[in-house]
């Protein structure tokens, strides 16, 4: 049982369902539309895709951009920090591909093994046995209450998890200090060739500029819990900048009439202790919020999902199902994901704290000497790719689960 249908619950259903596991998926929502979220596949993921057989085709049926380096540029100078290039063999890129789009291509390619996806089915409450272990959920659906049990409730439902609020798990905020308001914009055929992942840093504003299929997500970052001042200084602020640093945007400017039209992503680096407990375990966001820094969190939810299926399928597929091997095996995605977690989050922590400094100095934008260095000394721009994607190493899928037989057509 899974709830939550972001990447880290569908991506993990398919998974299971493959590997032979009945598996039951609950989403609160009614589709999988949904905008600004993490939309960015790291070369290793998609590698791991590529070794299921789904990247090519999710990246031919899937419009998508290509982002193939990481750039942060003053408004006198671009600084590559990491070149893609030769980061994977085979997909030497992020690919941006729209949460709306890859949730629902994942799941038609996961029914064919049988998985059972129910939406706008809300999780409110777990079910547990006389020795309080997690044996099922309860969740409403059209105003209908239901229960489902199952030998493992997986809570993927994201940063506000529910499932993580029913169980016996501490969550602590690391006090991030940015927020991020997002605004759409148009793309035209003739806009400049960026790479997708461009951060343009300006006194008192760092502003993305993410490449979308058929649009631009313009994400301006703030210090924490300024959002209301953003928003009560009206547009022409954010005009005014947009016209300074992203010029050939002038025709799409005019757009941006009201601050209303901003969506905020109030940061959160959450971590959670422990990601499991007896017939339950957290993956993704709902076991540990990371911060956009690094615009990993797809990735890391991904991830997570690709070490529980492994751990998860032997047990899960045994007959009967142990529930002490279940429980052991949940235990030891924590231990094998939390350290790379703990080092992401603690990176992040650091990087935002000098970010909103000198966005509240307003002070002039000027790259750290080792970011200089990479960006200026050859071949360091793509050493820093391979070690940011060494650290987003995924690990190669159990045996059973590349076995896996549709038992329907279209698998
Ligand atoms: C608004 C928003 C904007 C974001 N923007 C960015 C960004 O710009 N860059 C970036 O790198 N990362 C961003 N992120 C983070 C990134 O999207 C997440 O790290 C990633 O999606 C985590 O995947 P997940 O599967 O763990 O959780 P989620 O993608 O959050 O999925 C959780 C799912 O659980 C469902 N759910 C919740 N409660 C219940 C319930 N009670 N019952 C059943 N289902 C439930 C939700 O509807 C949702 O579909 C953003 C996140 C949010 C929430």
């Amino acid at each position: 049982m899974i709830v939550g249908g972001g990447p880290g619950g569908v991506v993990l259903a398919y998974l299971l369902a493959r590997g032979g596991v009945r598996v039951v998926l609950l989403e609160s929502r009614g589709d999988f539309d949904r905008r600004f979220r993490g939309d960015s596949l790291a070369p290793p993921v998609l590698d791991h895709l590529d070794r299921l057989g789904l990247a090519r085709p999710l990246l031919a049926e899937v419009p998508h951009a290509k982002a193939d380096a990481f750039a942060w540029s003053t408004a006198r100078k671009r600084y590559v920090l990491a070149d893609y290039r030769s980061a994977s063999a085979h997909f030497p890129f992020y690919a941006l591909v729209p949460q709306a789009r890859f949730l629902p291509w994942m799941v038609d390619r996961a029914r064919p093994y049988g998985l059972d996806v129910r939406m706008g089915a809300r999780v409110t409450g777990l079910v547990r046995d006389d020795a309080g272990r997690v044996v099922g959920v309860q969740y409403t659906q059209e105003g209908a209450r239901h229960q489902v049990l199952a030998d493992l409730v997986v809570g993927s439902d994201g940063r506000n998890s529910k499932v993580r609020q029913l169980a016996s798990v501490a969550a602590t905020e690391l006090n991030s200090s940015i927020d991020i308001a997002w605004i759409a914009m148009p793309r035209r055929d003739d806009d400049p060739p960026l790479s997708g992942l461009e951060l343009l840093a300006e006194p008192g504003y760092n502003l993305a500029v993410l490449g979308q299929g058929d649009g631009w997500q313009i994400g301006f970052t703030i210090v924490a819990d300024t959002f209301g001042a953003l928003r009560a200084a009206g547009p022409e602020p954010l005009r005014a900048l947009l016209r300074r640093r992203v010029p050939w945007l002038a025709d799409r400017i005019d757009l941006l009439t009201d601050t209303n039209q901003l969506t905020l992503l109030p940061i959160r680096i959450t971590r959670v202790d422990p990601w499991s407990e007896p017939g339950l375990l957290l993956v993704g966001d709902a076991a540990h919020v990371i911060s956009p820094v690094g615009g990993n969190g797809i990735n890391f939810a991904i991830i997570d999902a690709a070490e529980a299926a492994n751990r998860l399928v032997g047990p899960l597929t045994a007959a009967p199902v142990d529930a002490t091997t279940v429980d052991a095996a949940t235990a030891e995605v924590e231990r094998v994901r939390r350290p790379k977690v703990d080092r992401e989050q603690a990176f992040q922590v650091r990087v935002e704290r000098v970010t909103a400094g000198r966005l509240a100095a307003h002070a002039e934008p000027r790259p750290a000497l080792p970011l200089r260095l990479i960006a200026t000394v050859p071949g360091l721009a793509r050493w820093s790719a391979r070690r940011a994607a060494r650290a987003l190493a995924v690990p190669p899928p159990d045996p059973r689960i590349l076995a896996g037989v549709a038992t329907t057509a279209g698998g």
